[in-house]
Formats: structure tokens, sequence, C-alpha cells
């Protein structure tokens, strides 16, 4: 039987508290919940190798992170390197910067990480180097094989909000997410189809622009898991908390279920009455 799927994602792994943060006490032990349970991290291009066979296996899951912060290279890498695991990292690819690699955990002295709200401040300020990725951090992580990166446009803009008329607004998502891919060929040798849109805010015309742009997989922040024969364009991902490993756990006991996941997922969706 062709099993469900979770995309797990994340955005910071930091000690400082804030708004979708994890510490790295809990995605170490959440890390090293799926290293001892034997779940296998797939790469973005196994999870796309999956979905097109139509047969999804047992224990496989998606670790994606958004945005590009610091202290993904600073807490994330080395943790997913100590269990030999790999995740997926959508850059927004005008906000990484340029520069030498800064220490991450294990090497000593390393950087001041800005909470969320700072991090938010720093990039509306353009002080964007204090809290987010450098190219040559990006490098090292590629080398490692403890990421691969992907597009979350490049300059996160809600067009939407920002422009009224539905051919000027189609133009500039159009331009971003050229920008996007053209930095990401430039840097890393290769566009990928995967796109992650920022703030989880998409509509048909996105959709069908995207589409244009050459992105054949397209992640939101719809909660539910993956199964086979799903929409490319609407794929689903699960939060995952700042939690030990034993809520991780059952989490993924059940998000790998396909019985027990639909159950789950459809009561969670009629407690929150929607
Ligand atoms: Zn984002």
């Amino acid at each position: 039987m062709s099993c469900t799927m979770p995309v797990l994602m994340y955005h910071h792994i930091s000690p400082k508290p804030g708004l979708v943060t994890c510490s790295p006490e809990n995605f170490r032990a959440q890390m090293a919940w799926l290293a001892k349970n034997g779940w296998k991290t797939l790469s973005t291009a196994a999870f796309a190798e999956a979905l097109a066979s139509g047969e999804i296996p047992p224990k496989n899951v998606l670790i994606t992170f958004d945005d590009g912060y610091l202290d993904n290279w600073v807490y994330a890498h080395p943790i997913l390197q100590e269990f030999g695991l790999r995740a997926t990292l959508f850059l927004i690819t005008g906000w990484i910067g340029n520069g030498a690699l800064r220490a991450h955990a294990g090497q000593g002295n390393l950087p001041d990480l800005p909470s969320h709200r700072q991090a938010m401040q720093a990039a509306a300020e353009g002080e964007k180097d204090t809290a987010f990725l450098r190219w040559s951090e990006v490098e090292a992580m590629r080398a490692a094989a403890t990421f691969d990166f992907h597009s979350h446009t490049d300059s996160h803009r809600r067009w939407d909000r920002e422009i009224a008329d539905q051919k000027a607004r189609d133009a500039a998502l159009a331009d971003d997410l050229a920008a996007s891919r053209a930095t990401l060929l430039a840097r890393l040798g290769e566009a990928s189809p995967h796109l992650c849109w920022p703030q989880g805010y998409f509509d048909a015309a996105y959709q069908r622009v995207a589409r244009e742009a050459g992105f054949t997989h397209l992640y939101t922040t719809e909660h539910g898991v993956v199964r086979r024969h799903i929409d490319l364009a609407r794929i689903p991902r699960i939060v995952c908390k700042d939690k030990p490993a034993a809520w991780f756990g059952r989490r993924m006991g059940m998000y790998g279920r396909p019985f027990l996941s639909l159950l789950y997922l459809s009561i969670k969706s009629a407690g929150k009455g929607r």
C-alpha cells in the first residue's frame, strides 16, 4: 500500500525564542528521533521522483526550511550532519549576502543571532547580513549535502497586496521568479522546478505565472500530508513546533499512516471550525 508522507516546515532553529522558532535542543531531539526510528529524509529531487512513481514508501519525509536564516547554518546544518539527514531550503535569493563563512555550532565563537522579529526588522532596514545566510554558507551546506536549495522568490514581496492591476501584478511576480531562478543558476549552477510561496499566499494567477516560469512543484502553508496523485501545484506541509521528541514521534507516527493521518487531520480541521 502506498503511504502518506509528511513535508515538515521549519523557519528558525535558534536559542532566541520567537515566532516560527524551534530551539536547537528540540530540533536535535526531533532529528535524533527520525534517525533512531529509521526514517529517510529525502532530497527534493528524490521527493519529486517518489511522487512521480505513484508509490510513496513508508517512513519517508521531506524536511523544508523557509527564507534562509543564518541560524539554519549555525544550528540546523551541524545537527543534520550529525545524524546524516538532509533538508530543503527555500531561499529568498535577493536577501542572501556575500562574505566569508561564519562559525556554526561546534566551532567556537558563534555569531549573535537575532530573534524572528529582529530578523524581519533587519531585513526591512537593509541589514540582512545579520539575520540571513551568505552564499559561502549556502555552498558549504550544499557541498555537505545537508541542504539543497530552491526558490522562495527573489524579494519575498506580496505582489497581490502591492499591485491591484492583474497584468502588472503578474508581470511583477514573473520578474521576481525570473530573478530568483537566474540567481540560483548563477550561484549554484542549477535552478530547480521547486518553488515555495512567500507567506503561503497563492491564487490561480500566481500558479499560472509560476508554471510559465518553469516551476512545477509549488509548496504552500496548507496543512496536510502528501499522498499519491496530489496536486503538485499545491503541496501541503506540517508546521514543526518547538516541542520535544515525544510530541514529534507521536505526530510522525500518525502522518506516516494513511488512515490515521486522514482521521487526525479531519478531526483537527473540524476542531478549528472550518
Ligand atoms: Zn517566507
